[in-house]
């Protein structure tokens, strides 16, 4: 039985560029293996896998696991990339940068916490990674003003570590 905490959808968004939007919940009861038979059956229709990471949910270390072997596995079916990476995959990266693939596979956007102290508020907003400049060897996040009051918003993460996997990113295949 396919669990219902998690969805994925494949979609042609381009000849022969297929997005992969998966949602929810991954941990081990996720069957990736499913997701890559997906995939492989596209064959010769495919011809590069663009990952939609924005709308899960939740992940645990078993789920971390398997999604590092199905990346690997879809490495060796096809040219893979990210276009939108939510917070809790940026927080893995930190750690575990494989978890988007190996060094220099593309990330086009990813998640950024933003907060305004002024009105108490969060506001979580995607970056096209190619706007956040190295300063110094430092990934830099953009300011960014509060939409509601104006003020400048504050980065919600330790802004170094958070964004560190980009320096992984932006390294040599
Ligand atoms: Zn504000």
């Amino acid at each position: 039985m396919s669990d219902p905490t998690f969805i994925y959808t494949i979609e042609e968004i381009g000849t022969g560029i297929h997005e992969l939007r998966l949602e929810g919940t991954l941990n081990e009861d996720v069957n990736l293996g499913e997701v890559a038979a997906s995939v492989i059956s596209l064959k010769e229709h495919l011809q590069s896998l663009s990952i939609d990471l924005s709308q899960i949910r939740m992940i645990n270390s078993c789920g971390i696991r398997e999604w590092i072997l199905f990346l690997e596995d879809m490495a060796t079916v096809t040219k893979v990339q990210f276009s939108r990476v939510g917070k809790l995959f940026v927080e893995q990266a930190s750690t575990v940068p494989n978890v988007l693939g190996k060094p220099g596979t593309h990330v086009y956007s990813i998640e950024l916490p933003y907060y305004c102290t002024k009105c108490d508020a969060a506001s979580n907003i995607f970056l096209e990674t190619s706007k956040i400049p190295l300063v110094n060897g430092q990934p830099k996040a953009p300011q960014k003003k509060c939409h509601r009051c104006g003020e400048a918003l504050e980065i919600d993460a330790f802004e170094e570590e958070y964004l560190s996997f980009l320096k992984y990113m932006k390294a040599k295949k």
